[in-house]
């Protein structure tokens, strides 16, 4: 029954086959660089924290001094305290550096404070509560690796050991096109026989996630010279070209023609469901690839193929989407013969429940779930059993 189509894996592997990541490198402002995908991996030219300081608001003592001590000396954050004397403790704040002499931190809450004095209510270990030089970030290591989309703690664990721009890989420009004489936008008139180009929304939408720098070419004619000419246009500004629609054999599917004339294609039918038929291209520099109409299929098809093509592209280096083995709540006893790509979403015993229509038109069950199930083909899923499942959270990055 999948003879003659290819698998979800081998498609992908062709594809990553050909991606490489933007050669530019931009340098960012560390304050701007959140999402941006790092192009060298990054060192610390220092230790963090810089100084052994102190976790708590207390007493910096000498542990063999005893338990009963002389305040001496009051250290705040940001300032240097003096060599701790015999028989004495230092008023201490989080953060402040540990005076030289001192071994640990009593808390506040575990001293009485007699006059100049304090009165340990037990002895501390050594150690106690104190953050030793280096113990977060060593001078020389490593805190960042190149590849990776960078996150807001990222972005603070830079700017801990005070690196203030960062090499980037530059924006991946992802034109977008729509096919077909049947779309029309929100707004406008629904005449008979018309729908919503819902693909663009959901598309661009999904370009924002990943950062790119977006070109809509809107929807474009079902004629052979108005897709030619968009895609003369959009290879000339974008490094990778996604459409939607048009990549069937239908009378109206001139996606494949135009790109053919432009550049060159390879027209792939996957064994997944939704999503059989994928194209994938070049047009002068670009990439050029060609999801199916059907909303779910090329919402679908975009996570599976685009989103690791696209951050390969972009830079990143670990582009598998994490799946998760979560517990079936739902019976699902006909399974295609085609790898499926199942709607689900959590339900509060934390399993899964399955959306009750997996047509691929049915745009809801992506809308009502948290992500996808990732069922073998020809595989019967009975309640109770452990499935592979893909949370949008996971796809998403
Ligand atoms: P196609 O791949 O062009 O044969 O389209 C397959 C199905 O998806 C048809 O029912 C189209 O009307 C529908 N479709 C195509 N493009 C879009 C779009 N941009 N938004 C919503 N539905 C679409
Ligand atoms: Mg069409």
């Amino acid at each position: 029954m999948n003879q003659g189509l290819l698998s979800v894996d081998d498609a992908l592997a062709r594809l990553l086959a050909e991606a490489k990541p933007v050669a530019e490198v931009e340098e960012v402002p560390t304050l701007e660089a959140t999402n941006r995908i790092l192009a060298r991996a990054q060192r610390s030219t220092m230790d963090v924290p810089p100084m052994d300081n102190s976790a708590m608001d207390g007493y910096a003592v000498r542990v063999a001094d005893g338990t009963k001590l002389r305040v001496a000396q009051k250290i705040m954050a940001g300032s240097v305290g003096k060599p701790l004397e015999r028989g004495t403790a230092a008023r201490i704040f989080t953060g402040a550096p540990i005076p030289p002499g001192a071994d640990a931190v009593i808390m506040q809450e575990q001293v009485e404070v007699q006059g100049s004095e304090v009165v340990l209510k037990k002895t501390p270990k050594p150690g106690e509560w104190v953050r030793y030089v280096g113990s977060d970030v060593r001078k020389g290591g490593e805190i960042l690796p190149a590849g990776k989309r960078l996150l807001p703690q990222d972005t603070g664990l830079a700017a801990s050991v005070g690196i203030k721009t960062l090499p980037v890989h530059r924006r991946v420009k992802l034109g977008l096109f729509f096919t077909g004489d049947e779309l029309v936008m929100p707004g406008e008139p629904l005449a008979p026989g018309r729908i919503y180009n819902s693909n663009r929304f959901t598309l661009r939408g999904l370009a924002e996630v990943f950062g790119c720098e977006l070109r809509d070419y809107g929807i474009v004619p079902d004629t052979l010279e108005a897709t030619r000419e968009v895609l003369r246009r959009a290879a000339s500004e974008c490094d990778l070209i996604v459409t939607s629609g048009g990549v069937s054999v239908g009378d109206a599917d001139y996606v494949k023609p135009a790109v053919e004339a432009e550049g060159r294609l390879l027209m792939w039918r996957i064994a997944m469901k939704p999503g059989r038929p994928l194209a994938f291209g070049t047009v002068k520099k670009a990439f050029f690839i060609g999801l199916p109409g059907n909303p779910v299929s090329s919402f679908v098809t975009f996570l599976i193929f685009v989103r690791p093509f696209l951050l390969r592209t972009q830079g990143v280096l670990d582009v598998e989407a994490k799946t998760i083995l979560a517990k079936a709540d739902f019976d699902w006893p006909e399974p295609d013969q085609r790898r499926e790509f199942l709607r689900v979403r959590w339900n509060a015993q934390g399993g899964l429940d399955i959306y009750p229509t997996q047509d691929s038109a049915v745009l809801t069950s992506t809308a009502w779930a948290d992500g996808l199930v990732d069922n073998p083909a020809a595989h019967a899923i009975r309640k109770g059993d452990l499935v592979r499942f893909m949370p949008y959270s996971e796809l998403y990055k």
